[in-house]
């Protein structure tokens, strides 16, 4: 019997690799969005499953012992889809989501409902970093501001009219993204609350320069028992592996 971890994060990462230490048998799952994945150790599988009937029915037919759905906090159908899925297939399921972040002294945050909300709050003359993934781009695609877009892989159109590109992944540092904030003279940075210490740097550049911060909330998650450290993810699944 093994452990699925729905993975795509560092914590899903770490996960496994402290599973597969431990031998614990373990399989990670990513969507296969990314052209090239950082892969966790041990056993994966890549791609959607179907929907959570067919996630049910994979759960059934591969000698799965629970579930860790270690997705990032703004995946949100593939954890309501494990949800349903592990209880159709009678699975424990546990959640691992990092604490989102919090606001510091010097910081100008404005905290934006989704993607769109923050669009309509970015004034028309902004230079924007904008750090939200690839997929929201749409969202933005309307605005007059410039926009300085990283992202992982090269996103599809629609994209704002003033743009440039910058593919990279974390982690970032301090010393990086303030230097990316001076060359580029950007005056507002656009993220979502992802939380964790890989991409938190730019939150620590924008306090330093006194730059305003919109921070998109995280979106509403099913009811899942949840753990915010891969330790006790850790435990629960050496408890639940079989
Ligand atoms: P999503 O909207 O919740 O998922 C869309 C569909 O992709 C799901 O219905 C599922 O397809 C498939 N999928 C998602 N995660 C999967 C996984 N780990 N294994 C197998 N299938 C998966 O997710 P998303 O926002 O596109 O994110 C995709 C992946 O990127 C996630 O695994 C997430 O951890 C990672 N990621 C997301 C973000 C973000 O900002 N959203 C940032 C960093 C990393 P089926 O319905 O066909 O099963």
């Amino acid at each position: 019997m093994r452990v699925l971890i729905l993975g795509g994060t560092g914590e899903a990462r770490d996960l496994a690799a402290a599973l597969h230490a431990q031998n614990v048998a373990v399989i990670s799952s990513l969507a296969g969005r990314v052209a090239r994945p950082r892969l966790p150790v041990g056993e994966v599988r890549i791609g959607g499953f179907g929907g959570p009937d067919k996630l049910a029915e994979w759960l059934r037919a591969n000698e799965i012992a629970a579930v860790v759905d270690a997705t990032h906090p703004f995946a949100e159908r593939i954890s309501a889809s494990a949800a349903q899925a592990a209880s159709a297939a009678h699975k424990p399921l546990l959640r691992l989501e990092r604490p989102g972040w919090s606001e510091r002294d010097g910081d100008r945050w404005t905290w934006a409902d989704d993607l769109d909300h923050a669009a309509r709050l970015i004034p028309q003359c902004a230079r924007v970093l904008l750090t939200t993934g690839r997929q929201g781009l749409p969202a933005f695609a309307r605005s007059e501001a410039f926009f300085l877009i990283r992202c992982v892989d090269p996103p599809d159109p629609p994209l704002p009219p003033h743009h440039e590109l910058l593919l990279d992944r974390g982690p970032y540092t301090v010393a990086g993204e303030g230097s990316l904030i001076d060359a580029h003279r950007l005056d507002l940075v656009v993220t979502k609350d992802s939380g964790g210490a890989l991409t938190h740097a730019k939150l620590d550049a924008a306090r330093a320069r006194g730059l305003p911060v919109i921070v998109v909330r995280r979106p509403p998650r099913p009811q899942t028992p949840a753990v915010a450290t891969v330790a006790e993810a850790v435990a629960w699944a050496r408890a639940h592996a079989g």
